[in-house]
């Protein structure tokens, strides 16, 4: 299908947006784009269009924690054990019903892509299911009723914690060895909106060589691992292996992968020197919500590591908030401002190389028809200059001021109104239940 449309303003990867955009799409694609132009019978989009956000790291299930876990004083661990509580509920009819109303949401925030760090593979007691990618399966069938693409992160997840064997709740996420995981991930079926990629959980539920064996099985997929998020692990790490979690996953040879190191909080500069070239997902609401620290992301950018973003646990779903979240938390851990420039928290949140989606997150001929529109109207945002737009937007926007969004094309929210079903409706309902 064939359309055209003008967009009032939008960014092209410059330092401020182009004013009256008119671009073509095609099947899918974008095939022009044209700044400076009339509109004349192209369909109009007031306001500012941005690329597609990606979402680099995702939970979906942890969405339904979501004021439930601030009564009492605690940390990671203690939020962990919430968290666990949860993941035991869990079966694929409410898993199908969760993660389907929480990709909706990212949709509705201007979110094209998400990647779902999946490891709630079995029933009970670790028992598969008769489809052993049963829970996978679920996911991508949510994405997809949804309107999101989605890039499911297949997690390896064989031990409970260092030398510790995996405990009842555990025993959902694992397979028992790395040719487990492996044989019973390379049976999942993708379509043309999913993509599989692979993840180790963390050094802590993989020892270095199941990681080797890991890096030595995905060559051809996108590789994620949760890295250094807390400083227990560090330590832990350090007192088994004498090594970093970085040097470790650097020994076994997942760096030469498309590799993605998720959080990335405590690392040393050596650590920072071993990443190169590789991404790091932030996650700064869940970092923040979790007490997890505050990353060095400048340091990350200048020693030539990608940035990009995730919302990680769902405590909040809105990209411009995990994109302010880069250069605030640097301000106070600095007191210095202007440490990212707005071009860089952008290219984070709309980084799809991350997910293995090389071809989306930029508004150019070619590149995959994803658009997100903000309206300049709304009272966050109201008076901004065109030069100052992008500015506003990441730091004054939110994603209550996201109204059209495109994937591939296809309109998915148009003037604020999303148009595959009641999604807040669906959380009153689900969401209570999970906790009766
Ligand atoms: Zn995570």
């Amino acid at each position: 299908m064939k359309r055209n449309l003008w967009c009032e303003y939008a960014w092209l990867g410059g330092a401020v947006p182009e004013e009256s955009v008119v671009i073509g799409i095609e099947d899918g694609r974008f095939t022009s784009v044209s700044p400076g132009v009339a509109p004349d019978e192209a369909e109009r989009r007031p306001g500012l269009s941005l690329p597609g956000f990606a979402n680099g790291h995702s939970h979906a299930f942890h969405r339904a924690l979501r004021g439930r876990t601030h009564a009492d004083r605690g940390d990671f661990w203690s939020w962990r054990e919430q968290m666990y509580r949860l993941a035991a509920r869990l079966d694929p009819t409410a898993y199908f019903r969760l993660a389907r109303a929480t990709f909706s949401e990212m949709v509705m925030a201007g979110y094209t892509t998400v990647g779902e760090f999946h490891y709630l593979h079995h029933g009970p007691a670790g028992r598969p299911y008769a489809d052993p990618n049963e829970m996978g399966h679920t996911l991508m069938a949510a994405a997809r009723d949804a309107g999101i693409r989605i890039t499911l992160l297949d997690t390896c997840y064989l031990h409970g914690g260092f030398d510790t064997q995996l405990d009842v709740v555990q025993r959902r996420f694992g397979d028992g060895t790395v040719a487990g995981w492996f044989d019973r991930m390379s049976q999942i079926q993708a379509d043309e909106g999913a993509r599989v990629g692979a993840a180790v959980h963390s050094v802590r539920a993989c020892t270095e060589d199941e990681i080797a064996t890991v890096a030595s099985y995905v060559t051809d997929m996108p590789l994620h691992a949760h890295v250094s998020e807390q400083l227990q692990e560090n330590e832990d790490c350090l007192a088994r292996y004498a090594a970093t979690p970085t040097a470790v996953f650097a020994r076994s040879g997942a760096l030469e992968r498309q590799f993605t190191a998720v959080h990335a909080t405590h690392l040393t500069a050596g650590d920072r020197r071993l990443l190169r070239g590789s991404t790091v997902c932030v996650c700064p609401t869940t970092e923040r919500d979790l007490a997890d620290g505050v990353g060095d992301s400048r340091a990350l950018l200048d020693e030539g590591v990608s940035l990009s973003l995730g919302s990680d646990s769902n405590a909040v779903i809105d990209g411009f908030e995990e994109a302010r979240g880069l250069e605030l938390h640097e301000r106070l851990n600095t007191r210095e401002r202007g440490r990212l420039t707005v071009h860089e928290q952008l290219s984070a949140l709309t980084d799809h190389t991350t997910l293995g989606w090389d071809d989306a997150g930029e508004i150019r001929p070619g590149r995959r028809a994803d658009l997100v529109t903000v309206d300049f109207d709304s009272v966050r945002l109201a008076g901004t200059s065109p030069d100052g737009m992008l500015a506003a937007v990441v730091f004054a926007g939110s994603a209550a001021d996201v109204t059209t969004v495109t994937v591939d094309g296809v309109d998915r929210v148009t003037e604020g109104r999303y148009g595959a079903g009641d999604v807040a409706r669906e959380f009153t309902e689900l969401v209570p239940r999970l906790f009766a």
